[in-house]
């Protein structure tokens, strides 16, 4: 068995030292964005592919019958690996201060953040095979799909599912909880972006520090005053609808960028576990 601290520390080298990870002359949005670093250490979660919780994300109250098991998507898997990339205080400290509208540092962590996620996946992933293991990322799959619906297949909710969920995985990994706004609270906050893959090798799996969904919430409700749109409340958590109409505005405002991210800046779990 594998450990996962050699993944990680390579990981966390990748994340200070690529490039892709710090604005340049030609992506940023103004110039005194030059040099913005987007994100911070990264944190890594393991769970072997017979852990029972993800075939309870096949319950219709979690993703439903069609979220695919690890297995499904590489039989000879035997770990499943998620990690996340936490925002640095550049880009939360400026998106918690800029009232409605999205400020241009949670813009870049969005769109160019997101093509450093894809990058750290991929160095990850090579990192991996260098140790002889086997690697299938499920969002890169073609069998990988969100927000349609497959061929005879009906949900009533189709539009916001997919058949792998990034933050389902992460909490069966052991890196964190949902919140109220639907985010997951790590122990590095709710604010960043999550990958992962499957592979063959056998790695430790990290203890689940908590039982239930929702454990690191404290229910203080400062996402739901935080969210532009109302689209949070006590009684439904996120609704999907107000939040992607919003997201759509900010895409036609901000293109090619768009993005929100209010309810996970300016809040308590934003950086951290929040205090009870
Ligand atoms: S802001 Fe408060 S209620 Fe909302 S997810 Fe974070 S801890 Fe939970
Ligand atoms: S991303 Fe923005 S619109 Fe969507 S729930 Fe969070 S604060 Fe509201």
């Amino acid at each position: 068995m594998k450990h996962l601290n050699v993944l990680e520390a390579k990981l966390t080298d990748f994340v200070c030292q690529a490039s892709g990870n710090y604005l340049n002359e030609e992506n940023a949005i103004t110039k005194d964005l030059i040099g913005l670093r987007i994100y911070d250490a990264p944190l890594i979660g393991a769970a072997p592919v017979s852990d029972v919780l993800f075939e309870a994300l096949k319950k219709p109250e979690a993703i439903g019958e069609h979220f695919m098991l690890p297995k499904d998507w590489m039989p000879e898997g035997r770990t499943v690996l998620s990690f996340f990339l936490p925002y640095t205080e550049a880009v939360k400290l400026a998106n918690a201060r800029d009232g409605r509208e999205p400020a241009p540092e949670w813009l870049h962590g969005r769109i160019e953040g997101q093509s450093f996620l894809t990058e750290a996946c991929a160095y990850l992933k090579d990192t991996i095979e260098h140790m002889s293991g086997t690697v299938i990322v499920p969002t890169w799959d073609p069998r990988f799909w969100k927000s349609e619906t497959p061929k005879g297949v009906e949900f009533p909710d189709y539009e916001f599912t997919s058949n792998w969920s990034e933050r389902h995985i992460a909490f069966v990994c052991g890196l964190g909880t949902f919140g109220l706004s639907r985010g997951l609270i790590t122990k590095a906050g709710i604010a960043g972006r999550f990958a992962s893959l499957i592979t063959d090798l056998e790695f430790e799996p990290v203890p689940r520090e908590y039982d239930g969904l929702y454990d690191y919430c404290t229910n203080c409700g400062a996402c739901i005053r935080r969210c532009p749109v109302n689209a949070i409340s006590f009684e439904t958590g996120k609704a999907h609808e107000p939040c992607a109409s919003f997201l759509d505005y900010t895409e036609e405002a901000y293109a090619p960028r768009y993005g929100c991210g209010k309810c996970q800046t300016g809040v308590p779990c934003e950086s951290g576990i929040p205090g009870k």
